[in-house]
C-alpha cells in the first residue's frame, strides 16, 4: 500500500532520498464554505527532519498544517479533498480517531496557551487522558522526560506545582512543546511557534527544535526566512493556496527554481 502512495508522487512534492515520508500529501484541496483555500497540494514529509512551510501571509500555511492533524474538522464550512496520510495510514478515513491522531500528530500554536494549571499538571494532562501512566512514580517521570526534552526542566523542576502561566513567555512556549511531547507524538506541527517571544526566547525554541528533530517529525509554520533557513532541513513554499516548489531549504533559499520563489526569497513579494 505504500508502494502505491510513493508512485503517486508528482514532481512538485519533492520526492525525498532515504527511507519512505513519515506523512504524505495528495492532491489536497480545501475549502472555507464556497473559497478554496488550498489546490492540490502534494507534499512529502520526511521522518525526523524539520520541513518549514514558507509564504506570504494568508497563502493557506496554517491550513494545510491544521489538515495534517484534522484540526480544520473544528472549523464549520470547512471541507477537505485529498489523500493524506501517516506512514501510509488513511487521516481522513471514517475509523480514525481524532484525538488518537491529535496524540502522534502534535501541535504548537502561534501564542502560547498553558492551561489555567500547575506546570505539572500542563504536561500530565495528555498522559492522563490516554492513560499513559499506570502510577504515580510513572506520571512524575513523564512529566520529568517531557520538561527535559523541551529544556525546561532545570528552570523549573524547583516549581512544579506553580502556574503555568507564571512563566515567562518563551518558558510558557517551551511548557507547551513539553505537553506536546508528553503523549510520545511522532509528528509535532509547530504553527509560528516564535511570533510572541523575543530574540533570546526565539533563539532557544529555534535550538530546542534542531534537537527534537532527532525523536520527531517536525513542521514548522514560519513567515521568518531567517528562521526556515536556520531550524529546517527542507522548505515549503506556499503562494495563494499553492504549493509552488518544494526542496532542501538550502536549493529553496540558494536556487530556487520558480520565478515565485525567487520574488518571495528576494523580498520582492510578501
Ligand atoms: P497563512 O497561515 O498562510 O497566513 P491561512 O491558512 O491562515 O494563511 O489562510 C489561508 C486563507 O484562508 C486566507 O485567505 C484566510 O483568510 C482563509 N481562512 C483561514 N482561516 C479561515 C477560516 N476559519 N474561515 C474562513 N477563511 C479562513
Ligand atoms: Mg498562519
Amino acid at each position: 500500500m505504500q508502494a502505491s502512495v510513493q508512485t503517486a508522487l508528482s514532481p512538485q512534492a519533492g520526492a525525498v532520498s532515504g527511507g519512505l515520508p513519515k506523512v504524505t500529501a495528495r492532491n489536497v484541496n480545501l475549502w472555507y464554505g464556497e473559497k478554496q483555500a488550498l489546490y492540490g497540494i502534494d507534499l512529502d514529509i520526511p521522518a525526523q527532519q524539520v520541513t518549514a512551510l514558507i509564504g506570504p501571509s494568508g497563502c493557506g500555511k496554517s491550513t494545510f498544517l491544521r489538515c495534517l492533524n484534522r484540526m480544520n474538522d473544528t472549523i464549520q464550512g470547512c471541507r477537505v479533498e485529498g489523500d493524506i496520510r501517516l506512514d501510509g495510514d488513511d487521516v481522513y478515513a471514517p475509523h480514525i480517531d481524532v484525538v488518537h491522531l491529535r496524540a502522534r500528530v502534535g501541535m504548537v500554536f502561534q501564542r502560547p496557551n498553558p492551561f489555567p494549571k500547575s506546570i505539572y499538571e500542563n504536561v500530565a494532562y495528555g498522559p492522563r487522558i490516554h492513560g499513559l501512566a499506570s502510577s504515580k512514580t510513572e506520571m512524575d517521570q513523564i512529566v520529568q522526560t517531557s520538561l527535559e526534552r523541551a529544556g525546561l526542566w532545570k528552570e523549573v523542576s524547583d516549581r512544579l506545582h506553580q502556574p503555568g502561566t507564571g512563566l515567562s513567555g518563551g518558558q510558557q512556549q517551551r511548557l507547551c512543546i513539553a505537553r506536546a511531547v508528553a503523549v510520545s507524538p511522532e509528528v509535532i506541527l509547530m504553527d509560528e511557534p516564535c511570533s510572541a517571544l523575543d530574540p533570546i526566547a526565539t533563539a532557544k525554541v529555534e535550538e530546542l527544535i534542531d534537537e527534537l528533530r532527532e525523536n520527531y517529525t517536525i513542521v514548522i509554520v514560519t513567515h521568518s526566512m531567517q528562521q526556515a533557513a536556520r531550524v529546517s532541513q527542507r522548505t515549503a513554499f506556499f503562494h495563494l493556496g499553492k504549493l509552488v516548489e518544494t526542496g532542501s531549504t538550502d536549493d529553496i533559499f540558494t536556487n530556487p527554481v520558480d520565478k515565485r520563489t525567487q520574488d518571495y526569497i528576494t523580498g520582492r513579494i510578501g
